[in-house]
């Protein structure tokens, strides 16, 4: 199955690299050279992963970001090229699923979007099977594994696939504590290349969806220069 990726980069030598590097990894690839360009591309080409720089003319990364979200969980992995701007996704909260900070080796970037890609594989159609099966239920939190389905208190909650991916990790060896480094690898399957403040945003997102306090999470605990563990 031929996956494209959209690209979304002002600079053309960096854009022609990136569509270069992908498309001998055997993906199909869209190159959009401005914001509100790869914005309308993103909404109408249906695209399976989408690369999306920062700085960019007309409407800025964050933005095009954001708005994806609105209607779309495809895979957005963010280019930066500065550190302060990664602490901005972090900070914001935009719902990418990955950044990589420039300068980057184009090894590393497509083991990146190939890592993305196959979390976004997993088929999320329900089964056409007897409910209550494969749940996991901690106080008023049902985790429908078949179903990819988190409710609270009998209400579903919106979640993406990979905090869904990483909650039923932690959820399902309850007790168990988790370097963050174990988390990427398990969760996001990267073996070298996560920065492992992804799983930090991950964390504080799940929380806010999750707990009744976030900064008192009864659920998933940090434990301190350690990792996560998901209180049983
Ligand atoms: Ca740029």
């Amino acid at each position: 199955m031929d996956r494209t990726i959209l690209i979304i980069e002002d600079e053309q030598n960096i854009n022609d690299i990136l569509k270069f590097s992908l498309e001998k990894e055997g993906y199909k690839t869209l190159s959009a050279f401005d914001g509100v360009r790869g914005l309308e591309m993103a909404l109408s080409e249906n695209p399976d992963l989408i690369l999306l720089d920062v700085m960019l003319p007309c409407l800025y990364g964050f933005e095009v970001c954001k708005k994806v979200r609105e209607s779309s969980q495809i895979p957005i992995i963010m280019l930066t090229a500065r550190e302060d701007e990664v602490d901005k996704i972090i900070g914001l909260e935009l719902g990418a699923d990955d950044y990589i900070t420039k300068p980057y080796s184009m090894r590393e970037l497509t083991a990146r979007v190939k890592a993305n890609l196959r979390r976004s594989a997993v088929p999320i159609i329900p089964k056409a099977e007897p409910e209550g099966q494969r749940n996991i239920v901690f106080g008023d939190l049902l985790i429908n594994v078949e179903r990819y389905e988190v409710s609270k208190g009998g209400e579903v909650i919106d979640i993406t696939l990979r905090e869904f991916e990483l909650l039923k990790f932690l959820a399902m060896q309850p007790g168990k504590i988790f370097s963050r480094e174990k988390l990427l690898e398990n969760v996001w399957g990267y073996e070298y290349y996560g920065d492992v403040r992804t799983v930090d945003v991950t964390i504080r997102r799940l929380r806010e969806k999750i707990e009744d306090d976030p900064s008192m999470p009864k659920y998933i605990i940090t434990k301190r220069g350690v990792g996560y563990y998901f209180n049983n």
